[in-house]
C-alpha cells in the first residue's frame, strides 16, 4: 500500500508540503544488496535514526507509507504550535488595555488566515524532512508500506530490502473512544483538525491531556465556544495538582467550559449539530456542538507489519515490546519513538533514535532508563515538568523537601503581567539532589531546561543558587527556589555561631 497523500485543503502550501515529504513523482531506488539498517517509518524517530546512521557511513534504507516527518511535522507539534502562536497573539491584543495600550476599532480573528499561516510555515519547515534532502544525505528513501517478509527482509512496494539490522519507528495514531453514536455523528482528530478552513462555532474537546488542553485553549482564543470534557477530577492528570489547577483557572478565564468528572454517555447527530449526553458527578446533562475533537489517547502502529513472523512481540495498547536498550524480542530488530515508548514526544523519539544508532550499529549499551526526559504542555501559561513528582517519590518511599516560588513574587513576571504560575523543585530530603521539578509560566518550556541540565549533569540545587541569572528574568524564580534551599542550611547552631562571630566584629 502506497497511500497517495490527500492533504486538505489543496493549496500551494500543502502542495509544497507534499512535494517535499511525499513527492508524487518519486521513484523508489534500486535496493542495495544489503543494508546496515532498514528503518520503517519516517517520523522523528525514523528520520533521526536514518540521518544519524548514514552520517556515520552506514548504508540505510528509510521506508515511509504516507508523509515523511510523521505526526510532528504534519499533524502534531508544528501545526499545533503555529495556531497556538496565533491564538496567543489575539489574547495579547485583547488584553492590551491592561498594559495601557489602546486599540482603535475592533480586533478579530481571521480564522482562514490563521490556518493559512500554519500551512505556509509547515510547508516551509517540511524541507528539513524532505525525501530529496534525505537522498542527498545518502539515505535510500522508499515510499510505501513496509512489512517484514523474512528474517532479514522488509518488503515495500514490490521491492525487497535485505538488512543486517532493522528499526521499527512506525509511531502512533489517535484512538477512537468507544462512545455510542460518536462514529455516526463524526468527529475530528489531530489527523483532520488542521485541515479546517472554517472556525467551528462550538467545539467539544474530549480528553484533557496535553493535546486536548492545547487545542481547546487555542480554538477558544481563536473564537470557538469550547467545552473540554474529562472523566478525571483534574485537567492534565499526570501533572502536579497545584500546577494543573492554575491551568484550569486560566481556561475558565478564557471562557472554556471545563467539565471534569464527566463521562460521555452517547452522542446524537441532529442535522449538522452534535448533541452530547453527559454525566457529571452522577448528574445527567447535555451540550450541543458543531464539532467534536477527540484527544483521548494514542495507539501504537503495530498492524500489518508481519511482526509475528519475525518474532517481534507487541501489545496493541503499549506497542512493540523493547528492553532498556530498545531491542525488540528479535535481537536484530530495534524500535524507537511512539511505537514503543511510554513518553510519546518528539524529543524522546529523537533521543531514542540516537540510542538505537549506537546500540544497533556499534554494539553500544545505551539505556533509555538513563535518559532525563522533560516535557511541556503549550497552554498559556505553559506547564513543564522533569523528573519525579512528589507522589512518585512518596510511592518509592523517598523523603523529599519541596521548594516553591510563586511567579507573582518574581519581578519580571509582575512587570510582564504573567504572574499566574509557580516553580516547584523537589530534592531528596536533607540534600540538594534534585529529584524533579514542575514549572508553570508563560515560557515554562524554555525554563525547564535549566533544571533538566542540572538533573542530567548531577548539579545540585545549591549550585543553582550560585548561578547568576540576569535581572529581571522569569528564570530567577528557579534561583529563588535554590536560595530557599540554601537558607535551610543555616541551622540554629550555625545561625548562633554567625551571630556570635559578628557581635565580636562590631
Ligand atoms: C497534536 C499533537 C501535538 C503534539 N505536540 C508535541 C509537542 O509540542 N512536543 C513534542 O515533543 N511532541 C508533540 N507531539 C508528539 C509527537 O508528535 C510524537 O511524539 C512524535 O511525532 C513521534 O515520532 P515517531 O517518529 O515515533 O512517530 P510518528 O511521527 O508517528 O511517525 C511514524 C511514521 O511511520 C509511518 N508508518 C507507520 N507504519 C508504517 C509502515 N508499516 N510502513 C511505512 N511507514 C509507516 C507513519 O506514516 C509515520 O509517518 C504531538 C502530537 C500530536 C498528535
Amino acid at each position: 500500500m502506497n497511500e497517495m497523500p490527500d492533504v486538505q485543503p489543496h493549496d500551494e502550501h500543502n502542495a509544497t508540503l507534499v512535494s517535499n515529504v511525499h513527492p508524487p513523482d518519486w521513484v523508489n531506488p534500486e535496493p542495495a544488496e544489503r543494508y546496515n539498517l532498514v528503518v520503517i517509518g519516517a517520523g522523528t524517530a525514523g528520520l533521526v535514526t536514518a540521518a544519524g546512521a548514514a552520517g556515520l557511513g552506514a548504508k540505510v534504507a528509510l521506508v515511509e507509507r504516507y508523509l515523511l516527518g510523521g505526526d510532528c511535522l504534519n499533524v502534531g507539534c508544528v501545526p499545533s504550535k503555529c495556531i497556538i502562536r496565533s491564538s496567543r497573539t489575539y489574547a495579547d491584543v485583547k488584553s492590551a488595555g491592561e498594559f495601557g495600550v489602546r486599540q482603535v476599532g475592533d480586533v478579530s480573528v481571521d480564522f482562514p488566515a490563521v490556518m493559512e499561516r500554519m500551512r505556509r510555515l509547515r510547508g516551509r519547515i517540511s524541507f528539513n524532512d524532505s525525501a530529496q534532502r534525505f537522498r542527498e544525505l545518502g539515505v535510500d528513501v522508499f515510499l510505501g508500506h513496509g512489512r517484514f517478509s523474512g528474517p532479514d527482509t522488509v518488503e515495500v512496494a514490490d521491492k525487497t530490502l535485505r538488512f543486517k539490522k532493522a528499526v521499527i519507528a512506525t509511531g502512533a495514531r489517535a484512538v477512537q473512544p468507544q462512545i455510542e453514536g460518536l462514529a455516526e455523528a463524526g468527529f475530528l482528530t489531530n489527523e483532520t483538525v488542521f485541515a479546517l478552513t472554517e472556525r467551528p462555532p462550538r467545539m467539544a474537546v474530549l480528553g484533557a491531556g496535553p493535546l486536548g488542553c492545547e487545542l481547546a485553549q487555542a480554538f477558544c482564543r481563536l473564537g470557538s465556544q469550547v467545552t473540554i470534557i474529562e472523566k478525571a477530577p483534574q485537567l492534565l492528570t499526570r501533572e502536579d495538582r497545584d500546577a494543573a489547577s492554575i491551568i484550569a483557572d486560566a481556561f475558565r478565564r478564557d471562557g472554556i467550559a471545563v467539565m471534569l468528572n464527566t463521562t460521555i454517555k452517547r452522542v446524537e447527530a441532529a442535522g449538522r449539530e452534535k448533541l452530547l449526553h453527559l454525566e457529571t458527578d452522577g448528574t445527567e446533562n447535555a451540550t450541543t456542538v458543531d464539532e467534536i475533537l477527540v484527544g483521548a489517547g494514542r495507539a501504537p502502529n503495530v498492524q500489518d507489519m508481519n511482526l509475528e513472523a519475525v518474532g517481534v512481540e507487541y501489545d496493541e495498547r503499549r506497542g512493540v515490546v523493547v528492553d532498556d536498550k530498545l531491542r525488540t524480542t528479535n535481537r536484530r530488530i530495534f524500535a524507537a519513538g511512539d511505537v514503543c515508548l511510554k513518553y510519546k514526544f518528539t524529543h524522546t523519539a529523537d533521543a531514542a533514535a540516537r540510542i538505537v544508532i549506537q546500540n544497533s550499529l556499534f554494539g553500544g549499551r545505551k539505556k533509555v532508563s538513563a535518559l532525563t526526559i522533560p516535557w511541556c504542555t503549550y497552554t498559556d501559561p505553559e506547564i513543564a515538568h522533569v523528573g519525579m513528582y512528589e507522589r512518585d517519590a512518596e510511592e518509592r518511599g523517598i523523603p523529599v523537601d519541596t521548594f516553591a516560588v510563586r511567579m507573582g513574587d518574581v519581578d519580571r513576571a509582575i512587570v510582564d503581567g504573567e504572574e499566574r504560575g509557580l516553580v516547584k523543585i523537589h530534592v531528596r530530603k536533607g540534600t540538594d539532589k534534585i529529584l524533579g521539578a514542575t514549572i508553570v509560566a508563560r515560557h515554562a518550556g524554555e525554563m525547564i531546561s535549566e533544571i533538566t541540565l542540572a538533573v542530567t549533569a548531577g548539579i545540585g540545587l545549591g549550585a543553582i543558587s550560585r548561578v547568576i541569572h540576569p535581572y529581571p528574568t522569569q528564570a530567577e524564580a528557579i534561583r529563588r527556589a535554590a536560595d530557599a534551599y540554601n537558607k535551610t542550611r543555616l541551622t540554629p547552631f550555625v545561625a548562633k555561631l554567625f551571630k556570635w562571630w559578628l557581635r565580636r566584629r562590631r
